[in-house]
């Protein structure tokens, strides 16, 4: 059994309604949701020359699975598949984003998958709730 954490996010529709749905597939699938952050909401990166999209929501949750790194890709793939998302510009608006964080303490480097997943450091829309559920993740040599 491998715990694996998966950042949630999304813009378009009913977003929370996505990321319920989209937990209760993970389930279907056999991957077991162990907790869930609570969801932060944050406005859409502006890009130049398009209008800003609306707020994102983002969550990140802990789960456990026996499947492979590349197994449980292809599972987001699919459910964001099912919630309609249409894999358009990278950062364009989106009904469901499910991206691999970490996957155990494994470093992949795969054609079709990176992890840890080579963002997160630099956004702390999936580092605020991450350290909400693995505090011991992060090291801050100011704290005490
Ligand atoms: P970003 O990766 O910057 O958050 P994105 O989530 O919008 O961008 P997507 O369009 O969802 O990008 O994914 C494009 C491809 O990224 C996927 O088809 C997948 O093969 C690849 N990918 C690489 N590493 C990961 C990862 N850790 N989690 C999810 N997808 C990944
Ligand atoms: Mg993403
Ligand atoms: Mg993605």
């Amino acid at each position: 059994m491998v715990t694996a954490y998966i950042a949630l996010g999304g813009n378009v529709g009913d977003v929370r309604s996505a990321f319920a749905s989209g937990l209760r597939m993970l389930q279907e699938h056999g991957i077991a949701v162990v907790r869930i952050s609570s969801i932060h909401q944050t406005e859409a990166l502006v890009l130049p020359g398009s209008p800003p999209g609306p707020d994102f929501l983002n969550a990140v949750a802990e789960v456990q699975t026996d499947l492979s790194a590349l197994e449980l890709l292809d599972i987001l793939l699919l459910i964001e598949q099912k919630h309609g998302r249409v894999r358009d510009k990278r950062w364009a608006p989106r009904t469901l984003d499910l991206d691999i964080l970490l996957y155990g303490d494994e470093v992949i480097n795969h054609p079709r998958l990176t992890i840890p997943h080579p963002a997160m450091h630099e956004r702390l829309f999936v580092l605020i709730p991450l350290r909400e559920l693995v505090p011991d993740y992060f090291f801050d040599p100011h704290s005490d």
